[in-house]
């Protein structure tokens, strides 16, 4: 098993990149997919082997693409917003899978971050609607709120029906569309 090699990884991204310079070429990429391989037969651009989640990552200046990347590699960006990218593409792949295997998905902490309902609202989960009144992002903030909450006992029965509702018909099946 060979290691993560940074002297593959820089060669690899400045090839693709319209930068030189590996400080400048890290901000012209984005995380656009995640695929898993459980055999670990995926192989990084750095050169790493058994890689189990398979990152692909694309350049937003000249569309070049690299895959597979993994995780490690993708921190080493330094960026904040990849690293971030990086785990919401993980929990929402794991939150297809429970859904596809049937599992019984709540909106806790086992399923849910901030950062995945916050992409979920990016992504146009949260379809208008009249009980939203056409604003998708009221639906955000009430789940925001209501996964915010420490005490889950003082969540209402009306409350948690609605967020039954919203899981079930806009979370759920935007997520096994992805
Ligand atoms: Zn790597």
């Amino acid at each position: 098993m060979t290691v993560h090699s940074l002297e593959s990884l820089v060669q690899a991204v400045l090839a693709s990149s319209k930068s030189n310079d590996w400080r400048r070429a890290v901000n012209e990429w984005v995380v656009v997919d995640l695929e898993e391989e459980p055999a670990g037969t995926g192989v990084c651009v750095c050169g790493q082997t058994n890689l189990v989640k398979l990152f692909t990552i694309k350049n937003e200046l000249n569309g070049a693409v690299l895959y597979p990347i993994g995780s490690v590699c993708v921190n080493k960006f330094g960026r904040e917003d990849l690293d971030r990218q990086v785990s919401v593409f993980s929990d929402l792949h794991a939150l297809r899978k429970a859904l596809v295997e049937g599992q019984d998905v709540a909106l806790t902490s086992e399923f849910f971050s901030r950062a995945l309902l916050e992409y979920l609202l990016d992504s146009g989960a949260f379809t208008p609607d009249q009980w939203n009144f056409s604003d998708g992002e009221r639906d955000y903030d009430f789940l925001a709120k209501m996964f915010n909450k420490r005490n889950k006992d003082t969540i209402s029965t009306r409350q948690q029906q609605k967020i039954y509702m919203l899981l079930r018909n806009k979370v759920f099946p935007f997520v096994l569309t992805q």
